[in-house]
């Protein structure tokens, strides 16, 4: 191998967490590599362009996994630098101080995590300034104490958000400002000229054409490589990663490029491809020493597999609502408990606005309800919600590899009661803040194939604890069975909560870049 190949550090992958990790380790001056399979997201007119992005699927990535029974599926996944936050909703929320123990569900445990809230509590707070989060503390009933408030404002209301907010007020429930990654400058509603954002329609699961957005390329990627001492190779897709004879060295990171293979080596490897691809790749990576799989003396990995239960739903107001940027509402009084039950629901928060395209591409499964609303209409009067609702770790849900190569993804549903009572409270609830009594699902949002397609959220698939039969990684997320080999991204996860999970992985990744700048010694 080449002397210029070797490093201090690789990281393989670039979104939420391999993209914030290396920020925070480009200003060491350690020799660093990131690896990355796809390219920069390209910018072009299609970004805001709703049926290329929904119904053409332009920027998801061209790849079929399997499920359980070898049926085909298209994941709802994108590789690019940033990865899936360079379509994300931005929507970047701290989990609830009670996430991070056991927690009881009507469909089972929640486990505890090794850390605890307090742990996390001060990533939290720089991740939140490091992604331009603009919120309010203190406005969710649910969430645990900040040290320090938000260095952005709450995204303002339209006006017919802000009376939705006042109709929930009016139920008795305590709406809250959705905390947003965006980097927007406003004043009464519109956009400053200064903004990188203009706040428009296309926030929620487009890229963004202006760099408004505070995805990983654009906070985090790009600063990091104005340090000399960072490289980005993108088209690198890492097929496997290779031991010394002990299995406790990663000593190769084999890379295909441009139809080539090629060899990096460093003292620390970091493993950052999603939480699908990590597992994928650590278990491609099995060898003497790791027969299973690499790092997989528990037999944890690729098991554990969340992805939350989700919906996301269009409602049909009685008056329009004009609204252009919608997301910036969420409802966290079911998120543990309602008034006729004792266990968590969920949260309740706005999507992104249905457009035309999206209604035409989805409008064939609606016509049952009332055909005499014309998509114009229903375009001019809907209000889209996310709900979203805590599945459960399950050792059978996991990733495989079939012996042909292919991803292989096992689902069998958790926890679906509370989702289904999530519903139907808002459904409940529809008549009263001046919606038509009708939820029609908006599939596009997801993925043509939910649920398994539905792969946006995915963790859990290398689980990080303190012992090495139950977990795959430790309490700083290095491989219990290695010396050098780190995972960030979202597989550490134990449990998903009913929060977006990008927060969790940005702060994670904030809290082992300050445990491997200890270990390099800066
Ligand atoms: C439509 C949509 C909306 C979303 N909205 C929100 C939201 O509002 N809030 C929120 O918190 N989350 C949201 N998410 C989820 C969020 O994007 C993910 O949770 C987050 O990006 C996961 O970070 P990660 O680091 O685990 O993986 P990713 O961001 O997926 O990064 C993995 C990276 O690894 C690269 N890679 C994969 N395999 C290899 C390989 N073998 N070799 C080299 N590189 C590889 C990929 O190209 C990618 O760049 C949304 C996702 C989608 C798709
Ligand atoms: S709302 Fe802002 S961040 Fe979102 S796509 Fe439009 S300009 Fe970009």
């Amino acid at each position: 191998m080449a002397e210029n190949n070797r490093y201090d550090v690789i990281i393989i992958g670039t979104g939420a967490g391999g993209g914030t990790l290396a920020y925070h380790l480009a200003s060491s001056g350690k020799r660093i590599l990131l690896l990355e399979r796809g390219g920069y997201l390209p910018r072009e007119k299609d970004n805001w362009d709703a049926k290329a992005v929904f119904v053409e699927s332009k920027y998801r990535a061209k790849e079929t996994w399997y499920d359980k029974d070898g049926k085909p599926f298209y994941p709802g996944i994108q590789y690019y630098v940033g990865g899936n936050t360079k379509v994300y909703g931005a929507a970047l929320l701290r989990f609830r101080e009670r996430d991070f123990d056991e927690v009881g569900h009507y469909g089972g445990v929640s486990p505890a995590w090794p850390l605890s809230y307090t742990d996390f509590e001060p990533y939290y707070t720089q991740a939140e300034h490091l992604y331009h989060v603009h919120g309010q503390h203190g406005t969710d009933p649910t969430e645990g104490p900040a040290s320090t408030p938000y260095r952005y404002p709450p995204v303002s209301h339209a006006p017919r958000i802000q009376e939705l907010f006042n109709d929930f007020e009016r139920l008795g429930l305590h709406p809250f400002p959705l905390p947003l990654g965006i980097l927007l400058d406003e004043a009464d509603g519109k956009a400053l000229h200064t903004s990188a954002c203009v706040r428009c329609a296309a926030f929620d699961g487009f890229p963004c054409l202006v760099n408004g957005k505070a995805d990983s390329q654009v906070i985090c990627v790009d600063p990091a490589l104005e340090h000399s001492s960072v490289e980005l190779l993108m088209g690198a897709y890492v097929e496997r990663l290779e031991t010394d004879a002990s299995g406790r060295v990663v000593t190769k990171v084999i890379v295909t490029r441009n139809g080539a293979e090629e060899q990096y080596s460093a003292d620390i490897v970091v493993v950052s491809c999603g939480a699908v691809n990590s597992a994928a790749l650590l278990l491609r990576s099995a060898n003497d020493k790791h027969p299973g799989g690499l790092a997989n003396s528990s037999d944890m990995i690729g098991r554990h597999y969340m992805r939350h239960n989700c919906s996301a739903f269009m409602a049909v107001s009685k008056d329009p609502n004009p609204t252009v940027f919608q997301k910036t509402l969420a409802v966290n009084d079911f998120y543990f408990r309602s008034d006729d039950w004792e266990y968590p629901l969920g949260e309740i928060q706005m999507l992104g606005k249905s457009d035309g395209e999206m209604l035409k591409g989805e409008a064939p499964g609606w016509a049952v309800w009332k055909p005499e609303f014309a998509l114009d209409y229903l375009a001019e009067h809907s209000i889209d919600f996310w709900l979203q609702s805590e599945d459960l770790p399950h050792p059978d849900n996991r990733v495989t590899i079939h012996p042909d190569g292919q991803i292989v993804l096992s689902i069998h549903e958790t926890n679906l009661e509370g989702h289904t009572r999530l519903t139907a409270k808002l459904k409940g609830m529809l008549g009263d803040i001046g919606l038509h009594d009708h939820l029609m699902h908006r599939s596009l949002y997801l993925g043509k194939d939910i649920p398994i397609g539905g792969t946006a959220h995915q963790a859990g698939t290398v689980r990080f604890g303190r012992d090495p039969k139950t977990s795959a990684l430790d309490v700083n997320c290095k491989a219990h069975d290695l010396d050098n080999l780190y995972v960030v991204d979202a597989s550490f996860f134990v449990s998903i909560a009913a929060v977006n999970p990008s927060l969790t992985i940005m702060a994670n990744a904030l809290r082992v870049g300050d445990h491997l700048l200890e270990r390099l010694g800066v």
